[in-house]
């Protein structure tokens, strides 16, 4: 079997109002689709992480950097040609827009080999640990408002959510460390004390800023405190797992084993939020949930982007153990978006596949698709439509 062509779809849309997080507003929503077909006529489909016009640089690495170098290829040599394209880019890129392009490639070659063994993604990843999993939604984004107008929107948001029947809910934080706090006490108020509330900063914070907000959380029965500074302030991350009673967690813009290996090793998380589209793909997944395992670190799956994000997620979360198990053991949970019509998800397949429906009608819980490869094939026209190239 040999890669013939390697496509990459950018599609975007306008979102009817701004969103934002601590870093930046947006008006786009985006999504980076990557194509692999190969000279038997089973086409792979994956996706790399990367919103706004970074998804345009990573269309040009997909194309012009790695599609030369592996075509022609075996696509079932996973671990070869994802050494390959690593060894032949380390020099210029050992995190980052590159892996995050290789990443995309990497899901598209798992599906290809899903569907050549005619059996759904999760079965090659081990099986079925878990029949369903738990769904926590993310929504509550910062929005160019004043804190007591974001806190009316919020409330009013996590009423929503919690009524749609998710197991947990994610707000953002990051308007400064009082505000933050006042936020979230509105939320928690809202939705009472005992619902599985996270915060997410999005690095907006300093050590000392973080601490101050992370002591305020811990007041409020809050499950996680995500991404509390820079992901590279190991230092920081590890002093605020030390003093705070909160979980940290964070990982989203970490890249590779390697990268892995030094946020576990500095003792930075307690829960760890790896991005399958963002780390390298399937294939390093798998090491960096092996090294998360290997230190008793929970994983709970970053997940942004489009239907065949969630799909794979969902594949992947199906065949993670519980860490440690037992009876009554912490669930793993899909991350899912919450916020106005994600498109991207809810229209994208030509196969049935609806988390809101799901999340419902099995009390906040769902499970993968049982089509052979990721169980999404993405809409032909749909990606006419929303296809962007700048
Ligand atoms: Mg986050």
């Amino acid at each position: 079997m040999k890669i013939t062509s390697i496509k990459s779809h950018v599609l975007r849309y306008e979102l009817d109002k701004e969103l934002g997080y601590s870093q930046q507003y947006y008006k786009h929503r985006t999504a980076h689709l990557v194509e692999v077909e190969t000279d038997e006529g089973i086409t792979g489909w994956g996706e790399c992480f990367g919103p706004g016009n970074i998804a345009l640089a990573n269309k040009y690495i997909v194309e012009k950097v790695i599609q030369p170098l592996i075509k022609g290829d075996d696509p079932l040599k996973k671990e070869y040609i994802w050494h390959k394209v690593y060894n032949l880019l380390r020099d210029s890129g050992q995190k980052g827009m590159p892996i995050q392009a290789l990443s995309g490639i990497d899901i598209a070659l798992w599906d290809i080999l899903a569907k050549k063994s005619n059996l759904p993604l999760y079965q090659l990843l081990g099986g079925k640990t878990n029949d369903k999993i738990p769904v926590y939604g993310y929504g509550m984004m910062l929005q160019k408002k004043t804190v007591d107008e974001l806190c009316d929107l919020f409330k009013n948001e996590a009423n929503q959510i919690k009524e749609k029947n998710f197991k947990a809910m994610k707000m953002k934080i990051g308007m400064g460390p009082k505000e933050d706090l006042k936020l979230v006490s509105s939320v928690r108020d809202t939705i009472g004390s005992e619902f599985k509330l996270m915060v997410d900063a999005n690095h907006a914070y300093n050590k000392n800023d973080a601490l101050y907000v992370g002591k305020g959380l811990d007041e409020m029965n809050i499950y996680w405190f995500e991404e509390p500074v820079a992901p590279e302030d190991y230092d920081s991350y590890k002093e605020l797992k030390q003093k705070l009673k909160t979980n940290i967690a964070g990982g989203e813009a970490e890249f590779t084993k390697y990268g892995w290996n030094q946020l576990i090793k500095n003792n930075c998380i307690d829960i760890a939020q790896p991005e399958v589209c963002g780390l390298g793909g399937i294939t390093e997944y798998l090491k960096v949930s092996a090294l998360a395992q290997s230190n008793f670190i929970p994983i709970v799956n970053h997940v942004w982007g489009s239907a065949i994000s969630v799909a794979v997620n969902l594949h992947l979360l199906t065949t993670l153990p519980d860490m440690p198990g037992g009876l009554f053991p912490t669930k793993s949970m899909l991350e899912f978006d919450t916020t106005e019509k994600n498109i991207f998800i809810t229209d994208l397949a030509e196969e049935k596949f609806s988390i809101l429906d799901q999340v419902k009608n099995k009390n906040g819980f769902a499970s993968p698709l049982e089509n052979i490869g990721i169980g999404i094939n993405p809409n032909k026209d749909f990606i006419k439509k929303y296809e962007y190239n700048g």
